[in-house]
């Protein structure tokens, strides 16, 4: 299309932000709950979770992402907190499917529930999923998350067999945690057929603060894994800011995403909104905008694609983790990670 037309058809510009970035990806939290604890995520004995009153129903959120894919926004993730624990995940992705523009619906998960989930979420439109997997050993996978690895595997095992793909696993690299077992999640990946990512760890809240205590320049993991394989400089589609190599004489692709050592801030495409209905424009910045207010005094459909783009109007250009490392009080589960 030469013109501004939305995957809609709709003749509303795209949501472009001060800096040129189109927005055309958003990342819906629908619940701040987890079932897991990682220790550079959330404290252990965190419990000041959001009231469910104050959470958006499925209308709300049905009602603002038509809103965003009039916008041309195209893409929609759904994450948490733990998705899986929100009631009717299923039925809202099914919703979610069916508006016209969502072209691609996927999931983030720690998949330690998805057993039962996965077929259903499957045929309610779910593509793709990445799961987090940040050890492949029972007893450290228990002190990372506090959870059981067995209910990770049996859900990613039940997301094989529904057909998600790609599957994506994505390991937080962490010093003196899990770096002695990067190569044995390469063999994992092989063997099952997913890609794996390899994250470094941000300064989101105290916990994350804490986490960077083990971080690594994932530079120096790319260079470690060269020696053993033969890595090829690679494309994935739908990567997002991760930099991809294929290990030569298989299909795995594994990708770096290097918030820290190497920002992509510039190619930034993505909002996040919360379950409470708060838009975040910037995984490492307070800069936010509260819809919740307009649904429940019944602004129109105009003055809610209004906000949006007023919204986005005030993305700010990158993260600061380096420059204001206690810049974030909140945690990732409750931005939407
Ligand atoms: N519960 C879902 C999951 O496990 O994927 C979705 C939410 S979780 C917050 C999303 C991702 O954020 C996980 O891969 C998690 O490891 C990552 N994460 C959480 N805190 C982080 C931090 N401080 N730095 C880097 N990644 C972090």
């Amino acid at each position: 299309m030469g013109d501004n037309r939305t995957p809609n058809g709709s003749a509303n510009p795209p949501l472009i932000d001060r800096y040129g970035r189109a927005i055309a990806y958003v990342r819906l939290s629908v619940t701040d709950r987890c079932n897991l604890r990682c220790f550079y995520c959330l404290p252990s004995r965190f419990r000041e979770f959001e009231k469910q009153a104050q959470y958006l129903t499925l209308d709300e959120i049905e009602r603002v992402m038509r809103a965003f894919a009039d916008l041309g926004v195209s893409r929609v993730r759904l994450t948490g907190g733990e998705p899986l624990v929100r009631k009717d995940l299923a039925l809202l992705a099914a919703r979610l499917t069916a508006l016209p523009g969502i072209t691609d619906l996927s999931l983030s998960t720690n998949a330690t529930l998805l057993h039962r989930q996965a077929r259903a979420l499957r045929r309610a439109g779910v593509t793709r999923l990445n799961v987090s997997l940040d050890s492949l050993r029972a007893d450290r996978f228990a002190r990372i998350t506090g959870g059981e690895l067995d209910d990770a595997l049996a859900g990613l095992m039940a997301a094989k067999q529904a057909g998600f793909d790609p599957i994506k696993i994505n390991m937080v690299a962490l010093r003196e945690i899990n770096d002695d077992e990067f190569e044995d999640m390469v063999a994992f990946c092989l063997t099952h057929d997913f890609t794996l990512r390899f994250i470094e760890v941000m300064p989101v809240g105290s916990t994350g603060r804490d986490g960077a205590r083990h971080y690594l320049d994932l530079r120096t993991v790319e260079a470690r894994l060269a020696r053993k394989f033969t890595l090829i400089r690679s494309a994935v589609p739908g990567g997002g800011p991760a930099r991809y190599v294929r290990v030569a004489g298989s299909g795995l692709c594994i990708g770096f995403i290097t918030p820290m050592s190497q920002h992509f801030c510039q190619t930034c495409n993505r909002v996040r909104l919360s379950v409470d209905g708060t838009l975040y424009l910037c995984l490492g910045q307070n800069h936010r905008y509260g819809l919740r207010p307009l649904l429940k005094r019944g602004a129109s459909d105009g003055e809610l694609k209004q906000a949006i783009i007023d919204a986005v109007a005030r993305k700010p250009e990158r993260h600061e983790f380096h420059e204001r490392p206690a810049e974030l009080v909140r945690f990732m589960s409750m931005t939407g990670g």
